[in-house]
């Protein structure tokens, strides 16, 4: 089955959008095995919208077409389809219906210009969205099936997965069963993940790789005549990839680092607090930005100048000025500080140089330390020597502060 994706719209040509929705629709179809053998982008032209379904019904046995369904003047689609197919167009009742209800909600009557959006093609399926106000509909024609969604993202999102996604594996059904997975890892390059998965390929498994800042995605896809099959070669898979890349490996389900940090956390029933000095409370954004961070998470202290670090975690003076607030003892005093003041079982201390201004020949910018402290075993630091702008040595800092707390929690698993 041949799959066409016709994005649509003059802010689309211009370059003034980027077309989010093929991006998305491309990699999750192709992800679960269907074949996306074209892709269109046109402006918001009847003409031309008119060639293109004549040319994709010819070519492609389903079409996905997105955006002009809306009740501006712009808003061709429901035009162009009438007028490709020669028929008029008809009131959905469940659509307008439906449209009713969402503007009695909040005080509104439905307008003329709204009506517009509930007289679909004669003959074609409604599509109720449930997620903003235009339906979408779908036709048949030739045996070739066009889906006619929304092109506002997040209702075209969740309307493929809804209607259009059920339905392509429907007329399929001879389709291979697939299961896919995210595996994402953290502290190689990407060349050296690649060496180390070198030879890994096997037949039925897809193995895509995407560089997402210093983490190296993994996207996994496995097929089989079952999805138990398809589940047992996964799995087979996913411990080959452990086995390779060991701990770098932080999730094979696709979730954040601070998610995989809260989990351990949890699983341990241990709690943490944080000292930042370079990365300004980016530490601490990241962590409560998981729900249910509250069980774990106590407290978090910008100690951005000397005197915070000493009068608030009591870092002694002296341990500054002889050793500088860009150091290993200094980061493991505001760890040990941070988690006798909070009571915490893990503290965090961090101080670096970000830069652009402030870096000297023995520390220049970039240069971090990282101290963690979970009592028992004492304070412990790393040194980093990063490159990027401010920004961007904020964020690596982030990302191995909270891979050090991780692989701290893995070693007392
Ligand atoms: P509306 O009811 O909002 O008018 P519509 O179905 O008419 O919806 P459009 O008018 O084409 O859709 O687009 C609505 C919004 O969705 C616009 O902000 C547009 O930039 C965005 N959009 C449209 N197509 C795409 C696309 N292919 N990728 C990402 N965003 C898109
Ligand atoms: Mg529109």
């Amino acid at each position: 089955m041949k799959i066409e994706i016709l994005t649509t719209g003059d802010e689309l040509m211009s370059g003034l959008t980027q077309d989010g929705n093929f991006q998305w629709a491309g990699e999750t179809l192709t992800w679960l095995g269907f074949d996306v053998a074209y892709h269109t982008t046109v402006g918001d032209n009847k003409e031309i919208l008119k060639s293109v379904f004549n040319t994709a019904k010819n070519r492609a046995d389903a079409v996905i077409v997105t955006g002009g369904l809306g009740p501006t003047p712009d808003d061709l689609t429901i035009e162009a389809v009438s007028n490709f197919l020669n028929v008029g167009v008809e009131l959905s009742e469940p659509a307008l219906e439906m449209m009713t209800e969402r503007f009695r909600k909040i005080g509104r009557k439905v307008s003329d210009t709204n009506m517009k959006q509930v007289y679909l093609p004669e003959g074609s399926k409604v599509l109720l969205n449930k997620w903003g106000t235009a339906p979408g509909f779908s036709y048949e024609v030739e045996n070739t099936v066009f889906f006619f969604l929304p092109g506002v993202p997040k209702e075209f999102r969740a309307m493929m997965e809804e209607y259009v996604i059920p339905e392509l594996k429907n007329k399929n059904p001879h389709m291979k069963k697939s299961c896919q997975r995210l595996v994402k890892t953290f502290g190689l390059p990407e060349s050296e993940v690649a060496q180390k998965l070198y030879g890994i390929e096997r037949a039925h498994v897809k193995l895509g790789y995407r560089a997402h800042f210093r983490e190296i995605h993994l996207r996994v896809s496995s097929s089989g005549d079952s999805f138990a099959e398809a589940d047992a070669l996964m799995d087979e898979f996913l411990k080959e990839i452990h086995a390779r890349l060991g701990k770098y490996v932080f999730t094979t389900e696709g979730e954040m680092l601070e998610e995989v940090v809260g989990n351990l956390l949890t699983l341990n029933n241990m709690t943490l607090a944080t000292a930042e000095s370079c990365t300004g409370g980016l530490l601490s954004h990241r962590i409560t930005n998981v729900p249910g961070s509250s069980t774990y998470f106590l407290e978090g202290i910008i100690s951005y100048s000397n005197e915070a670090k000493s009068q608030i975690l009591g870092v002694p003076m002296e341990l500054i000025e002889s050793h500088g607030a860009v150091s290993a003892p200094v980061v493991e005093a505001m760890a040990k500080g941070v988690r006798s003041i909070s009571d915490s079982d893990m503290g965090i201390g961090i101080s670096g140089i970000a830069g652009p201004g402030g870096g000297t020949p023995e520390k220049p910018v970039g240069t971090v330390f990282i101290g963690l402290d979970s009592g028992t075993k004492g304070a412990i630091s790393r040194e980093f020597h990063f490159h990027g702008t401010r920004e961007e040595i904020k964020l690596v800092t982030v990302l191995n502060a909270l891979d050090m707390i991780r692989q701290s929690l893995l070693n007392n698993v």
